[in-house]
């Protein structure tokens, strides 16, 4: 397992293994990792022949009074499941290798990142384009993975790369759930044994709902009020948005014509965990 630092030494990693007509692929993650990022790293293995996975728990996308201090980290547990995963390099830049003194660059998107956790995290999406474009400029890759379980950032990225003309091919993976269905996330490990159980709550009502638009309901309104009433019935969960919409401008829906996303975000304590599925008319 090949471990780098620094942006110039991955540069060149890159560069050498481009020389050969070796298909490069990138997970970037903030560590922690889990089942979820371990399936990136598998469909990443599917489309190259090497796959470097970034661990950077990046400052710029958390908020002032968010949990970057907080956020869970274990290098040697990472490093041990990113060797086990099958993937070849692991690309761990510091935070002053990535913000230098002087630093004052960005990259930002615009309607899309207006709706959703936007809304309430105005800042986040932004840090997340740049470090992603800082990480794809380091990493060089033909292929880069990333989870539909934040969809939002997903389809962002998508038209970064797009509006940029970068040369890299977006794979979006599914949602890796817990056997009881909530999806997994670093930031699960925050939550209190009932806080955890009431979480259930979330992946239930989505469930149930992706059930009854295949049935036919295809009213978004009544679609959403089921999920709110649901979640509601949880005393631990206090509901920051529930939102069914478009999959590509992410704009809120009435009817579902095709197919839709509905995506949420809920409070259980102190964490925000968000889940999302997608609601197909057939
Ligand atoms: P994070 O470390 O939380 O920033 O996530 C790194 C990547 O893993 C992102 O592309 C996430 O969407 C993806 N990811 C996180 N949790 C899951 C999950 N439960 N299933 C699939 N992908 C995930």
């Amino acid at each position: 397992m090949q471990i780098i630092n620094s942006a110039k030494d991955m540069q060149r990693y890159s560069d050498a293994l481009r020389q050969q007509n070796k298909r490069v692929a990138v997970v970037p993650t903030m560590g922690y990792l889990h089942e979820g990022h371990l399936s990136l790293v598998r469909i990443a293995r599917e489309h190259a022949d090497t796959v470097i996975v970034t661990i950077f728990v990046n400052p710029t996308q958390f908020g002032p009074n968010e949990d970057y201090k907080s956020y869970p980290r274990d290098w040697d547990r990472d490093v041990k499941l990113v060797t086990s995963s099958g993937a070849d390099c692991i690309y761990a830049p510091e935070p002053v290798e990535m913000y230098p003194e002087g630093y004052q660059t960005s990259v930002r998107v615009d309607k899309l990142t207006q709706h959703l956790c936007g809304i309430v995290r105005p800042t986040h999406f932004e840090g997340v384009t740049t470090v992603v474009t800082k990480l794809f400029n380091a990493t060089k890759p033909h292929v880069a993975v990333f989870g539909e379980k934040d969809f939002q950032q997903l389809q962002v990225i998508r038209r970064m790369v797009r509006d940029l003309d970068m040369d890299i091919e977006i794979i979006g993976a599914p949602i890796v759930r817990e056997p009881d269905g909530l999806a997994m996330s670093s930031r699960n490990k925050y939550l209190s044994a009932e806080e955890r159980k009431a979480a259930q709550v979330l992946s239930r009502a989505l469930f149930e709902i992706r059930d009854m638009c295949a049935q036919g309901e295809h009213d978004a309104l009544k679609l959403s009020q089921h999920v709110w009433q649901n979640i509601s019935t949880e005393p631990l969960a206090k509901i920051d948005y529930i939102k069914i919409c478009d999959l590509e401008t992410l704009e809120d829906v009435t009817r579902i014509r095709r197919n839709a996303v509905v995506a949420l975000a809920v409070f259980f304590g102190k964490t925000r965990l968000i889940d999302n599925i997608i609601l197909k008319t057939a």
